[in-house]
């Protein structure tokens, strides 16, 4: 439960940085999409109770076959952190990369907006898709499975405060860590920025494995955020199933094992015109296609 107390405790300081926001830059909002981001994530927050409730004793019981003992101290935590935000990182990566992760992860991208509550917007069916799977390598080494999702739940708060236009470049601190800047160019439809920093606290990882693009507006313009293929509602249960109905169809119409494999493992197509791609590689989609 420690991802929900822990979330649940900071939800104050996450309001306040909302009002803050919504008051001066009211530009950045519009009040149903925000209320929409609210509504999924408290879908997002119950779901992930339920299946850590359900979990949990999996997570313990493998966790008798860990390699190491690992005791709490401030080493080890730091370890702990430095291991989940490399874990986190590839979690992302393969969430875009992966038509199954996707059909989870859209739902956090499907918001033209971008402000601290597009934070919020996250996907009820994580739990489902298989997030947890990313975590066990820790638990197996020897981590305390209440330690993993307590690292797993300060980077998700920490991820909070990235999602803002109002935060300009940082100086030394874009150079090691994930920042609102950072993060613009992850929600962007730009050419040059999508599936770009998929980054949890630390940049050093897309910087490390070629994923890293700087914000740079006077060469790549202004950010354009969503998804490509954009849909239009506020329906947060239609939002967080949309991606799912569309891999279940495609899946269907798929001959053979092998290619329903495929569809499902593939890079992701888009929901709203099976003709287009959504997310195409890089190097096929143009501007005019967002
Ligand atoms: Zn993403
Ligand atoms: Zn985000």
């Amino acid at each position: 439960m420690s991802i929900e107390v822990i979330l649940l405790a900071l939800s104050p300081i996450f309001l306040g940085f909302v009002s803050y926001e919504f008051i001066k830059y009211r530009k950045f909002y519009d009040i149903k999409d925000s209320l929409t981001n609210t509504a999924l994530a408290l879908l997002h927050q119950g779901s992930d109770a339920i299946a850590l409730i359900l979990l949990m004793p999996f997570f313990y019981w493998l966790h008798q076959f860990a390699v190491f003992e690992i005791s709490l101290s401030v080493s080890t935590v730091f370890i702990a952190f430095l291991l989940q935000d490399f874990l986190y990182y590839w979690f992302h990566k393969a969430s875009h990369h992966i038509h199954w992760l996707w059909a989870a992860h859209v739902v956090h991208h499907s918001s033209t907006k971008m402000n601290f509550s597009t934070a919020f917007r996250q996907s009820l069916m994580y739990p489902l898709a298989g997030m947890w799977v990313f975590w066990l390598p820790m638990i197996v080494i020897g981590f305390d499975p209440n330690t993993v999702f307590t690292v797993v739940a300060l980077n998700l708060a920490f991820q909070f405060f990235v999602h803002t236009q109002i935060v300009d470049k940082l100086g030394w601190f874009e150079k090691v860590f994930n920042t609102p800047s950072h993060h613009r160019v992850h929600h962007s439809i730009n050419k040059a920025y999508l599936d770009k920093n998929f980054a949890g606290v630390l940049i050093i990882w897309d910087k490390l494995f070629g994923s890293y693009v700087e914000e740079d507006t006077e060469k790549n313009g202004p950010c354009r955020y969503g998804i490509i293929g954009q849909i239009e509602s506020h329906n947060p249960f239609f939002i967080s199933f949309h991606q799912w109905i569309h891999l279940f169809k495609m899946t269907c119409h798929a001959k053979g094992v092998m290619a329903k494999a495929r569809v499902v493992f593939s890079y992701p197509t888009s929901s709203v015109d099976k003709n287009k791609p959504k997310k195409a590689s890089i190097t096929t989609v143009t501007v005019n296609d967002a």
